[in-house]
C-alpha cells in the first residue's frame, strides 16, 4: 500500500503558520496588518506575559458580519483578491488568506466583530483548529481578536519562546514599524494592564519618533534632515540623521514601501552610499525612509511575511534613492555647534521644576566659562592627574626625547622632533590607545573607580533597551555605573567611571545599550567588554580640533613611551606616522 497521504487541513494550517508565526510579535504583525487593511483608524494592542499568555487587538475598522467571520478563520480565504491579475497590484497589507488560520491553528482564539451598519455583534471561538459556531454577543463596531497561550499545544516550539522581556521587545519593534508607517492613526500599546505607549493621531512624525525613540541624551527629532524626490512615479521621502547620532548597529534604518515595513538590499546600500565619508568605519545613520510607487512597479509576493519584495526597476530605485540622501546630506552644514550639554538636559527634562531648571542653567552656564577660559589646564581637556599608585606620567628624561621640539597643527595632529627624523601624531587616536590601556589594566585588578553624580540623571529607555541594561548588570557593575529604574521605561545614573568625568553619562549609557543589543547577535562577554572600553576610550579622549597647550602636548608624548602598543589606536588605524632624516634628505636629493 502506498505511503503517502494527504495531510488534514489543521496539520496544513500549522505547517502554514511555522512559516507565518514565528513568536507573538507576529501575531501582533498580522493582527495589526489586518485592522489596516480593515480601515481602521484606531487600534489598541494589549499584551500579557509577552505574549505568552494573551495578545489582543483590538480596531473600529469596517468589521466582519457572521458569515465572514466564521470564514475569516478557515485556510486560504481573504477578501483582498480576487482573480489572478490582482495579484499584480497588491494595494493591502495581507492578501495571502492565511494569517487567521494560521494562529487559529495554534492557539486559543476569540473573535468578536461588528459592521457599522449592523445592530449586533458576533463571536466566534477555536481552540488550535476546533471551532464554535458563531453566535451573537454585543460589541462596539470593529473587530478584536483575542489570542491566548499561543503554541500551548506544541511544546516544541512554546520551548523556543524567549523570556517575556525579550518576546516584548519584538512586539514593541513590530508596533514601531506600524506607528512609523501610520502616523495618523490612534495606536496604543499596553502591557500587563499599564499602557507602554499612547500616540494619538494628531501627532506628525518628528512627534512621533520622539515618542518611539527617547534617546537619553537629547531630542532626536532635533538632529533630523529632512529629504524627499519625486521622478518617474516614485516617490522618496526621508528624515536622516546627522552623523551626530549615528549608532553601532543598523537598526535605526526604517524603510517604508507603500506603508510596508521592508528590508531591501539595495535600499540598504544606497543608504549606505549617501552617508559616504561622513560617518566613521563601524557607525551606521539612523534613516527613516517612506517610498510611494505604483503597485504594479515591484512585487510582494516573493517571502511569507512580506518583508522582502521584488522591484522591477531596482537599478532606478537605487539611484533615485542615493540621489536624493546624498544631495540633501552634502548641502546641509553638518557640522555640530558647541553645545552645553548640561543646559540641554536641563532643557529636554521638561518635568523638572522651573527653579530648578534655571539652576541647572546657571550651573552650565558657569561651567561653560569656566572650560573656556583661555588657559586652559589639563584636566579640562580630559587629561587627569594619575590615580594613586598608578604611574601614569613618565621620567622626564623620556619626554626630554622630544627636546620640546613639537608643534600642533589644525589643532588635530602634532608633529614632534625624534632622534633620527620626526613623527605626525593623529592626538585624537593616541590619546585614545593610552586611555584604553589604561581602562583595560585597571578592569583587569578589579571594577572601575566610581564617583556618585551630584543629581542622578534620568532618562527614558526603550523595552529592549531596559532589558539589556537589566541583562548586563554585572558588566555595568564592573564599569562603576550604577543605574536604578525610576519607572517602566525611565532610569537613571547614579555614579559613573572616575576615568569618564569627561564623559556625557547619558550619551555613553545610549551608545552601551546599542551595543548590548548587538550581544543578542553572537558578542561573547570578553569582545563586549573590550568594545565598551573601546567606547569608553573613544568618548574620553581628547578630540580632533581641539587646542592643546604645550603640557598638555607633552604629558601626550610621555605617555606615548609608556604606552603598550602606541602606534595604532583600539580600532587599528594609525596613530603616528614617522619620517626618518634619511628619507627627507633623499627626497630633497642632498645624498
Ligand atoms: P489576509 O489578510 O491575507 O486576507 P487573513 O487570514 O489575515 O488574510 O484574514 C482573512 C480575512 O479576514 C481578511 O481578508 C479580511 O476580510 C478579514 N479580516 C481579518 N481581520 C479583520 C479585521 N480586523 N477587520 C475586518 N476584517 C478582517
Ligand atoms: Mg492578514
Amino acid at each position: 500500500m502506498g505511503q503517502i497521504k494527504l495531510l488534514d487541513q489543521n496539520m496544513i494550517n500549522m505547517i502554514a503558520a511555522g512559516e507565518v508565526i514565528e513568536r507573538p510579535a507576529s501575531v501582533v504583525k498580522e493582527l495589526v496588518e489586518n485592522s489596516i487593511d480593515a480601515g481602521a483608524t484606531k487600534i489598541t494592542v494589549t499584551v500579557e506575559d509577552g505574549g505568552r499568555k494573551l495578545i489582543s487587538i483590538t480596531d473600529n475598522g469596517c468589521g466582519m458580519d457572521a458569515d465572514d467571520l466564521a470564514r475569516a478563520f478557515e485556510p486560504h480565504t481573504t477578501s483582498k483578491i480576487k482573480i489572478s491579475s490582482d495579484l499584480l497590484g497588491i494595494s493591502t497589507l495581507g492578501f495571502r488568506g492565511e494569517a487567521l488560520a494560521s494562529i487559529a491553528s495554534i492557539a486559543q482564539i476569540r473573535a468578536v466583530s461588528r459592521t457599522k451598519d449592523s445592530t449586533g455583534a458576533n463571536c466566534i471561538e477555536i481552540d488550535c483548529g476546533t471551532r464554535t459556531g458563531v453566535s451573537p454577543c454585543s460589541a462596539d463596531y470593529g473587530t478584536t481578536v483575542q489570542v491566548r497561550d499561543i503554541f500551548y499545544k506544541l511544546p516544541a516550539r512554546r520551548k523556543f519562546l524567549k523570556t517575556a522581556n525579550t518576546e516584548m521587545g519584538h512586539i514593541t519593534e513590530q508596533f514601531t514599524r506600524i506607528a512609523l508607517a501610520n502616523e495618523n492613526m490612534d495606536l496604543t500599546l499596553i502591557r500587563n494592564g499599564k499602557e507602554l505607549y499612547r500616540l494619538s493621531d494628531k501627532d506628525d512624525l518628528r512627534r512621533r519618533i520622539t515618542e518611539l525613540f527617547p534617546i537619553p541624551s537629547s531630542d532626536i527629532s532635533e538632529s533630523l534632515i529632512e529629504a524627499g524626490s519625486s521622478e518617474k512615479g516614485l516617490h522618496v521621502q526621508a528624515l536622516m540623521g546627522k552623523p551626530l547620532i549615528s549608532r553601532t548597529n543598523n537598526r535605526f534604518q526604517y524603510v517604508f514601501l507603500n506603508g510596508r515595513f521592508i528590508r531591501d538590499k539595495f535600499i540598504s546600500h544606497a543608504i549606505k552610499e549617501a552617508y559616504r565619508g561622513l560617518l566613521e568605519p563601524g557607525r551606521f545613520p539612523v534613516v527613516f525612509l517612506f517610498i510611494q510607487m505604483r503597485f504594479e512597479d515591484y512585487d510582494v509576493n516573493v517571502h511569507p511575511t512580506k518583508i522582502e519584495v521584488r522591484f522591477y526597476n531596482a537599478n532606478l530605485v537605487h539611484s533615485q534613492i542615493l540621489g536624493a540622501l546624498r544631495e540633501k546630506l552634502l548641502g546641509t552644514d553638518l557640522e555640530t555647534p558647541g553645545k552645553l550639554p548640561e543646559m540641554q538636559y536641563a532643557e529636554s527634562t521638561s518635568r523638572r521644576s522651573p527653579a530648578v531648571r534655571d539652576h541647572r542653567i546657571a550651573d552650565a552656564m558657569a561651567e561653560f566659562f569656566r572650560k573656556h577660559r583661555p588657559a586652559q589646564t589639563q584636566q579640562q581637556l580630559g587629561f587627569r592627574p594619575s590615580a594613586p599608585g598608578i604611574v601614569h606620567a613618565v621620567p622626564h628624561e623620556k619626554s626630554a626625547q622630544y627636546d620640546r621640539k613639537f608643534l600642533q597643527i589644525h589643532d588635530s595632529f602634532i608633529v614632534a622632533q625624534t632622534e633620527d627624523g620626526f613623527v605626525i601624531i593623529d592626538q585624537h587616536a593616541l590619546h585614545e590607545r593610552i586611555i584604553y590601556e589604561d581602562l583595560c589594566r585597571r578592569i583587569r585588578k578589579s571594577k572601575l573607580q566610581s564617583q556618585r553624580l551630584l543629581i542622578p540623571e534620568s532618562f527614558e529607555v526603550t523595552v529592549s533597551g531596559a532589558e539589556a541594561l537589566k541583562a548586563n548588570t554585572e558588566l555595568t557593575d564592573k564599569l562603576g555605573i550604577e543605574l536604578v529604574p525610576f519607572g517602566p521605561r525611565t532610569m537613571a545614573v547614579q555614579a559613573f567611571p572616575t576615568l569618564l568625568s569627561s564623559v556625557q553619562p547619558l550619551d555613553f549609557i545610549q551608545d552601551l545599550i546599542d551595543l548590548l543589543d548587538r550581544k543578542d547577535a553572537g558578542l561573547d562577554a570578553e569582545r563586549l567588554l573590550d568594545e565598551v572600553l573601546n567606547m569608553a576610550a573613544c568618548k574620553a579622549a581628547i578630540k580632533a580640533g581641539q587646542k592643546l597647550t604645550d603640557s598638555e602636548i607633552e604629558q601626550l608624548l610621555a605617555d606615548r613611551q609608556n604606552a603598550e602598543s602606541a602606534s595604532r589606536c583600539p580600532h587599528g588605524r594609525p596613530t603616528t606616522i614617522t619620517f626618518s632624516i634619511s628619507d627627507l634628505e633623499k627626497q630633497f636629493k642632498r645624498t
